[in-house]
């Protein structure tokens, strides 16, 4: 992986989607990415179809990781991924875990643990769900997770069950 300059950090975004033409939402969604103000592309997993986790009454989902080199503020960064999922026809109602057209989740953010109420860094969900960790590992094979630990031992212990990995 590429260092970040002194006042630049990577973090790593989770993407998902499974309404509207999920393949086309993402590729949409990481160009849009590409092209916010103090965010640079470092790099992007495959495409990976997934089981829906929560509510099993929806389509498969398609997933991405992505890297990205930035100098906003992890606050900023959300901001500005909200208005992009909002953008997509991102939807705000129903059940936790519901269909959406997109989602976009700070994974990491550097090496920085962020709780606050609207912001947990790394993601509450990064060491269980396969869908992020294999496509994570695909871009940052060795990734130490803070307060988790080595992406490896994570992956390890992670069934593969319901995961594809397109292309
Ligand atoms: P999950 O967070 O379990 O993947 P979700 O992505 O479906 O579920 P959302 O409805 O998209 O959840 O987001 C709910 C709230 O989560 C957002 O309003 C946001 O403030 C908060 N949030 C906390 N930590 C993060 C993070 N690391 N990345 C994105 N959103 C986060
Ligand atoms: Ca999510
Ligand atoms: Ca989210």
């Amino acid at each position: 992986m590429i260092p970040p300059t002194s006042d630049t950090t990577i973090a790593y975004l989770g993407l998902g989607s499974n309404l509207a033409e999920p393949v086309e939402q993402i590729k949409s969604a990481r160009r849009a990415i590409a092209l916010i103000p103090g965010v640079k592309e470092i790099a992007c997993s495959s495409l990976y179809r997934s089981l829906p986790m929560g509510p099993q009454d929806q389509p498969d989902y398609i997933n991405a990781v992505m890297a990205v080199e930035t100098g906003l503020s992890p606050q900023d960064l959300l901001k500005s991924l909200q208005k992009i999922e909002k953008a997509h026809g991102r939807e705000r109602k129903g059940q936790r875990w519901g269909a959406r057209t997109l989602d976009v989740d700070i994974l990491l953010y550097g090496e920085q643990v962020i709780d606050l109420p609207d912001l947990i860094v790394p993601h509450s969900g990064i060491a269980e769900r396969s869908f992020v960790l294999h496509p994570l590992s695909e871009i940052a094979p060795h990734l130490t997770i803070p307060g988790k630990g080595d992406i490896a031992d994570l992956l390890a212990k992670c069934p593969l069950v319901g995961l594809q990995r397109l292309d």
